[in-house]
């Protein structure tokens, strides 16, 4: 049997394609735009390189650039923030990822979580050693399990069942982190049992002229809006130097370091997450511009540079509004941050005002 359109048939066809070619096209020039951090803290330029703070700058116009190139070719703010993420997770700039602080116990414990704002869909891992990419495995737990929060090694079972990359934890040593540790141990009253360690190889050259900025909080975040409109927020850390006992930090909290809602806000931490945990920041900010109807900008400076001024505790938010607006609000000197907003318009900085 043959099919053939009636001529009526095939004008209403013609006009139903034009139709949704126009709604897609529409689509398509929704604006998109994506802000990241690396963290926040005492960064001054007084004491910073000029090459170091050229490579900042560059690792952050590549992690920028990679996430805007995703949202570009049409792809999902969640795909565009965990480009963004693993750039920053794999160079040795940032406490996240490669790297990452050390432990009291002299290992590196990574936290992360991810955040959808269609459907307040969430993931999160802590405290594993042996993940490469943690904002991979944090995705991972969120669209293949049916749980939000993994930890430790039985976190890291499931990242080889669902073939996320593993690796040894040594991968993550770097001296400068290791350099750290041993700085701040040396005021640790609890260092004693440490320094009784003889299988001890790692060695401490002293090189703080490098790395001027080692007070800080150096958690990568990003935040992104898509062409459907979808926000995501995603944070991933070291969390920080000398943690002990297996301590979690605020950048795995759901509500803390990390949130997403289409209707209000993305928000990424970094800062002093003891306190941010306790200040719920990053959910605060989102339940702030809902419930007071106020501005993205104002809501993030009332959680960080007023309530959280209050409590003592350091740090600040990247945040992206519903129309992608970018957000930066930091109590510390200086912040690491970054956007490409809807307009193609791209910056970074470090300092504060
Ligand atoms: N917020 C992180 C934590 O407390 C630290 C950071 O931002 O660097 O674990």
């Amino acid at each position: 049997m043959k099919f053939f359109l009636s001529p009526a048939l095939f004008l209403v066809s013609l006009l139903l394609s034009v139709v949704s070619l126009n709604a897609s096209d529409k689509k398509q020039s929704s604006p998109v735009a994506i802000a990241i951090h690396g963290g926040a803290g005492t960064i001054l330029k007084k004491n910073m390189t000029p090459e170091l703070e050229k490579a900042y700058h560059n690792k952050m116009r590549e992690a920028l650039e990679a996430g805007y190139d995703v949202l570009k070719a049409g792809g999902s703010s969640l795909d565009a923030i965990t480009t963004s993420i693993r750039i920053m997770e794999d160079s040795e700039l940032f406490n996240a990822g490669k790297g990452a602080v050390f432990t009291h116990h002299k290992t590196n414990e990574l936290d992360a979580s991810i955040m959808e704002g269609r459907n307040l869909n969430a993931g999160a891992i802590s405290g594993v050693s042996r993940v490469k990419n943690p904002i991979d495995l944090a995705r991972g737990v969120m669209e293949q399990s049916n749980h939000v929060m993994l930890s430790g090694a039985r976190a890291e079972e499931f990242a080889e069942k669902i073939s996320i990359e593993l690796v040894d934890p040594s991968y993550f040593y770097t001296k400068r982190r290791y350099n750290q540790l041993i700085e701040v141990l040396k005021t640790d009253p609890d260092a004693a049992v440490l320094s009784e360690d003889k299988n001890d190889k790692l060695s401490f050259h002293g090189n703080k002229q490098l790395w001027p900025d080692d007070k800080k909080f150096g958690t990568v975040g990003a935040v992104a809006l898509d062409k459907n409109g979808d926000l995501a927020a995603g944070t991933s850390t070291g969390g920080m130097t000398n943690k002990k006992y297996g301590r979690i930090g605020d950048a795995p909290i759901i509500g803390a370091g990390t949130y997403a809602d289409n209707n209000a806000c993305a928000v990424s931490a970094t800062g002093h997450g003891e306190y941010f945990i306790r200040a719920a920041v990053a959910h605060d900010i989102c339940a702030r511009v809902m419930y007071k109807n106020i501005s993205l900008q104002q809501a993030a400076d009332e959680v960080v540079m007023d309530k959280l001024v209050k409590m003592k505790g350091d740090g600040g938010v990247v945040a992206l509004s519903p129309k992608g607006d970018p957000v930066f609000s930091f109590n510390s000197a200086g912040m690491y941050r970054g956007y490409i907003d809807a307009n193609g318009k791209i910056y970074t900085a470090i300092y504060g005002k």
